[in-house]
């Protein structure tokens, strides 16, 4: 049950998860994490404990650019959900960032959710604060 004077926000994750901790506490920086393997070069993403190209250990962390292309969106125009009612008409979309991570967030920075998104659109990352981490959005890139 919503506690009557808390502010509505995001869902947002729980720092505690073991395999998504690391990925989390770098976003307090404003870092998107990824995790390449040093044994054999897998891209690894979601983040986890290890390697899903070889199953070994040797995942390095390394920082995103910051910059990607929308891979696919959908507008969403109705939800049950508290913040999420607040922001309807919205855009929720699959972002590829250059270095290959592909994850689901909402396209920000835009006047228009029928017209102003585009598959392929360049975008670039932004971050929607909430003190013990950021939550990762984009915005079409100038
Ligand atoms: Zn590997």
């Amino acid at each position: 049950m919503a506690e009557p004077n808390k502010p509505v926000t995001r869902p947002l994750p729980k720092l505690s998860e073991l395999d998504t901790a690391g990925f989390w506490r770098a976003t307090q920086e404003k870092k998107f994490n990824y995790q390449l393997c040093a044994n054999c070069g897998t891209l690894v993403w979601h983040p986890r404990a290890h390697c899903t190209g070889c199953l070994d250990g040797q995942l390095e962390w390394h920082t995103s650019a910051g910059l990607g292309e929308i891979y696919s969106f959908s507008i969403i125009r109705q939800s049950y959900h508290p913040f999420f009612r607040g922001l309807v008409p919205y855009v929720l979309a699959y972002v590829d960032l250059d270095e290959g991570p592909r994850f689901l967030t909402n396209v920000v920075g835009i006047e228009n959710p029928d017209t102003d998104v585009q598959i392929g659109q360049r975008v670039e990352l932004v971050w929607e604060e909430h003190g013990d981490l950021n939550i990762p959005l984009v915005r079409p890139v100038a």
